[in-house]
């Protein structure tokens, strides 16, 4: 196996970790949360399908478990670190607009915006995994300010595979955002 950046396991696992407080210092507290961060392990050289849920627990520990193998854990010191988001908790209170996305829809979102700033990072990481998919809640504001985001990432990318995700994604938003009027021959 040639491995040219021998950091690259200790990066991968900083990721994951940051993935995990984010997700569950967005989500809320002290219930489990089915969050979209995936599981890391590979069984057999096989990726696990799982995803996590995740809690923030009453003593301020961070526990997570897969849904599908027995990989699960628990992390603390989180408070206060670029990845607690859990200052934007309160605005998910106020009525969402829901953005069911495949899971490879998500995954792409995910590896090219999640870094872009706290607000990105509180969308991605607050959505959640469901038998219909990943479901992100946003506001108006925040689902066209992602709309912008996606545009931008997708006029930038010369892969032709990528830009065909990324379309598929601003499609949904428009439905979301912009949805057809019921047709009503009454009206007309
Ligand atoms: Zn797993």
């Amino acid at each position: 196996m040639t491995n040219r950046d021998p950091l690259g396991p200790a990066r991968r696992m900083a990721l994951f970790i940051a993935e995990i407080v984010a997700a569950a210092s967005v989500l809320p507290p002290f219930v489990w949360n089915d969050s979209a961060v995936r599981c890391r392990r590979r069984p057999k050289n096989r990726r696990c399908s799982g995803r996590l849920r995740v809690r923030e627990e009453r003593t301020g520990e961070i526990a997570y478990q897969c849904s599908v193998c027995d990989r699960g854990g628990t992390v603390s010191g989180w408070r206060g670190t670029d990845y607690d988001l859990s200052s934007f908790r309160d605005e998910r209170d106020e009525p969402r607009l829901e953005l069911v996305l495949t899971e490879e829809e998500y995954d792409l979102l995910r590896r090219c915006l999640l870094m872009l700033d706290q607000e990105t990072m509180a969308l991605i990481s607050g959505a959640t995994f469901s038998p219909a998919g990943i479901v992100l809640r946003a506001s108006v504001e925040d689902l066209e300010i992602l709309e912008g985001d996606i545009a931008s990432e997708e006029n930038h990318t010369p892969n032709r595979r990528k830009q065909r995700t990324l379309d598929g994604i601003l499609r949904r938003i428009a439905m979301v955002l912009r949805p057809p009027a019921p047709y009503s021959p009454l009206l007309q």
